[in-house]
């Protein structure tokens, strides 16, 4: 371990020379306050930043054990130091300066979610944060006052400003932390309630607007109100009693005008398999875990999927139980999305009429008449919803403002008007009750079988030209993987980036370790879930990063299906 005037006189003796002269920062450093760990330098300016962490012991951090006594108050306090650091490099980094990433400082950027990532850990021994900087240059020549300024003035503010508790709001990290908790609590309360979401009253629901996460402030927000036949009630540990609307297990209809605000209440129990800061407005709106949003996708690959539970012999007879494309129709990929969710884990069910497709959602009567049922091989949702809660415990939750058949089959139909959602469960049964179904079911007695596969490990190669692994994602819906580009945008749950990257690094890591010995695509996933729960994320990483956040094994099981050159076994 060098000590910090060793810094000083490094950056002195380098002042100008080439940019790969900044290879010789890399080591270790120690002030009285912290330890400063250059990890990795680029030789390049314009290339991505350079990696370094910076560790305080906790007899100088100070942070109360209370406060990560438990795995999800550690998250909760580590996810709130993400954020107070950033906050930091905001006020206190001078920012760009130079050639290329020259004069950055960035860590893990944080949403609305509270996720598990690995930009700060900690400890009862230390605090440690990992972050990117870029060493600054004019052009290729070493710049050391400006990285002198970097390292010795904004780093250590930063540090002293983000990483001693001393130094922070202690009521505002509290509640950051109680309210995570309390979320966590509420949600392993859902299934012994026998709900599959929960979303307290006055939450607000709205967004900022369509690129903005950020909860919508106007006056005209209307916050939650839940009809009394749906309310429960619930406890956590911090708050209290929580009084909220409670979607039960079953088949659950969204139903209402156009913009009433149908989708906005599904988009919010799609994210509540996550918890979120406080003021986002969801704080108290929580959903099973294993909840996945499933949608038509034109055009994706599918690899060896039984889907004939809803799709049977296709024209030219190609076979369903073991379907494969390189280019997926509307109902294909639907059916698709749904059977791989299940063989994955999904235990809900979440879908929009405005991202579906109608053929694979519903057949009516008079379809029904002129196209025989021999020329359609598509069994449509609606005559399998019930079974696959039935057969299979699995719930579904669906906006339908445009088809009545669904009455039949929902147990609970919600209608929002204006915003305020309606429990119209009743009405709805009597009108199906009224109007006779002409409609003839389809699609058999049962739901039929759950796909189980096993993944060829040698199809899953993660290496590019010369280098064994390349895993990079700039983007949330886009990862890098070996030579292949795969679109994610069809996995409306992913919120991060740095859980794309952590994709791409779980399916190396599960192939190398599970894959490779035979287990199901399934086995591996929870595996591999256990083995990050005991361990960390750092598992998945050969070095270091602080980049990564926790996926959830949902996620990491539809971009496997979203690869092209994927094979089972
Ligand atoms: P639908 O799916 O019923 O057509 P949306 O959920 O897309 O309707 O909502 C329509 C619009 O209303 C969106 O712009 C949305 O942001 C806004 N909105 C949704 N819920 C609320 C609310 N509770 N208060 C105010 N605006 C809302
Ligand atoms: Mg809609």
């Amino acid at each position: 371990m060098r000590d910090w005037q060793d810094l000083h006189a490094l950056l002195n003796r380098i002042d100008r020379r080439g940019y790969k002269s900044y290879k010789d920062l890399e080591g270790t450093y120690r002030r009285e306050d912290f330890v400063l760990n250059i990890d990795h330098v680029q030789s390049d300016p314009f290339a991505s930043l350079s990696r370094v962490r910076v560790s305080v012991s906790q007899t100088k951090a100070g942070f109360p054990p209370e406060l990560f006594s438990t795995q999800v108050r550690r998250i909760a306090l580590c996810d709130s130091l993400v954020r107070l650091f950033s906050e930091q490099i905001r006020r206190h980094a001078r920012g760009h300066r130079g050639t290329g990433h020259s004069g950055l400082i960035v860590i893990d950027r944080c949403g609305q979610e509270v996720l598990n990532r690995n930009a700060v850990r900690l400890n009862e021994s230390s605090v440690e944060a990992r972050f990117g900087i870029g060493l600054p240059a004019a052009g290729r020549t070493v710049l050391s006052q400006e990285a002198l300024a970097m390292l010795c003035e904004e780093i250590p503010t930063i540090v002293t400003g983000s990483l001693f508790y001393n130094n922070l709001d202690a009521d505002a990290v509290l509640r950051h932390v109680e309210t995570v908790e309390d979320q966590e609590i509420l949600r392993s309360q859902l299934k012994e309630k026998k709900l599959v979401s929960f979303l307290a009253d006055s939450s607000v629901l709205p967004r900022a607007s369509g690129v903005d996460d950020r909860p919508l402030h106007t006056a005209e927000v209307v916050s939650l109100k839940t009809p009394s036949s749906l309310e429960v009630e619930l406890h956590c540990p911090n708050r209290g009693a929580v009084r909220g609307l409670g979607i039960p297990e079953g088949v659950t209809l969204i139903v209402g005008g156009g913009f009433h605000g149908k989708s906005t209440l599904l988009r919010a129990i799609e994210q509540g398999v996550y918890n979120h800061i406080p003021g986002d407005g969801r704080e108290y709106v929580v959903s099973c875990p294993n909840a996945l949003k499933v949608r038509a996708e034109e055009g994706r690959s599918v690899c060896q999927v039984d889907i004939s539970p809803f799709i049977g012999p296709l024209p030219q007879g190609k076979d369903t139980r073991s379907f494969s494309t390189e280019n997926a129709s509307g109902s294909t990929s639907q059916a698709a999305g749904i059977m791989e969710g299940i063989e994955a884990g999904a235990e809900v069910l979440l879908m929009d009429e405005d991202t579906s497709a109608t053929n694979f959602m519903i057949r009516d009567h008079r379809m029904q008449q002129l196209v025989a049922k021999e020329k359609e091989p598509i069994t449509p949702f609606l005559d399998k919803v019930r079974l696959l809660f039935e057969d299979h415990g699995i719930s579904t939750v669906l906006v339908m403002g445009g088809s009545g058949d669904y009455f039949e089959v929902a147990d609970t139909v919600i209608m929002m008007d204006e915003f305020v959602p309606q429990d119209v469960t009743s009405q709805a049964r009597e009108i199906a009750r009224n109007t006779a179904v002409q409609r003839r079911p389809e699609g058999g007695g049962s739901f039929g079988k759950i796909p189980n596969r096993f993944p060829d490990p040698t199809s899953l190669s993660p290496g590019k030209g010369r280098r064994q692994v390349v895993v990079e994602a700039r983007e949330v819906l886009t990862l890098q993987f070996g030579g292949e580009s795969v679109d994610l945008k069809a996995l409306e749950q992913l919120v991060s980036p740095s859980q794309t990257r952590a994709i791409g690094r779980f399916l190396v890591y599960a192939t190398r370790n599970h894959w490779n010995r035979g287990c199901s695509l399934r086995e591996a996933l929870e595996l591999t879930r256990k083995e990050i729960a005991e361990e960390g994320l750092d598992l998945l990483s050969p070095f270091a990063t602080g980049d990564l956040a926790e996926p959830r094994p949902l996620e990491v099981a539809a971009t496997l299906n979203r690869m092209r050159g994927v094979r089972m076994r």
